[in-house]
């Protein structure tokens, strides 16, 4: 998958982007200052992508982006709240690939990410590594339909969806489900776990426009009946 790094203090925003990044596809990582960076790119293999805030607390977006280009191979857009032209060809000096600005919209940063990745041809193709599997990566717990539409999961839709696909197309029996989504100590009944399924079959079949690979098998249980990766 496709890895974005996002070094941004703002809290918010940068919560925002991973949240949102992660419901595209990629695998997001946010953090909040020059130093973190440091580390990540010392102890970690390089994000296909780092989105750099300019105004860092212990740093520079400019002279950070100097410094990871002259290391490493990853695309670079840099985020400002600033819209001049001079920051703008600053940045562009500094090994940015693009320059964005703040009010970007979110969809203008996923484009601009998706076309980055073309142009510098550093893209592995999600459908490529992943044939026409369903994948739930359980970093970000997000699950990626065959057709990459993607979606995040909440921690009970997560254990489920794991537990279901660990099974690799076998029948999870309900009360096994039931105990796996139950919260410690409280009692676990068959309507939470149908309730949990039928609104995570809904999210699946909005989000990604497949037909949900969730079927009941009447009196037993659930079993997840397309092929499936757990990363
Ligand atoms: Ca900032």
């Amino acid at each position: 998958m496709t890895h974005v790094l996002i070094v941004e203090d703002e809290q918010r925003l940068r919560k925002d982007l991973v949240d949102f990044l992660a419901l595209c596809g990629f695998t997001a990582e946010g953090i909040a200052t020059a130093e973190a960076l440091h580390r990540v790119l010392d102890d970690h293999e390089p994000p296909d992508v780092i989105i750099l805030d300019v105004g860092l607390p212990d740093g520079n977006g400019f002279d950070l982006a100097r410094e990871v280009r002259e290391k490493h191979r990853c695309g670079i857009i840099m985020l400002t709240a600033l819209g001049d032209s001079d920051d703008r060809i600053r940045g562009f000096e500094s090994g940015a690939d693009i320059y964005l600005v703040k009010h970007s919209t979110l969809r203008e940063i996923e484009a601009v990410i998706r076309s980055l990745l073309r142009r510098t041809g550093e893209h592995v193709d999600l459908a490529d590594s992943t044939g026409d599997k369903w994948v739930l990566d359980s970093r970000h717990w997000t699950l990626t339909a065959p057709n990459q539409r993607s979606l995040k999961l909440t921690a009970t839709e997560f254990a489920l969806v794991s537990a279901l696909c660990k099974h690799g197309g076998g029948i999870c029996e309900r009360e096994k489900l039931a105990e796996t989504i139950a919260r410690p100590r409280t009692h676990f009944d068959n309507r939470h776990l149908d309730a949990v399924v039928s609104r995570l079959r809904r999210k699946i079949g909005e989000q990604t426009d497949l037909t949900v690979p969730i079927k009941v098998v009447y009196g037993v249980g659930y079993t997840f009946t397309a092929p499936s990766a757990v990363e």
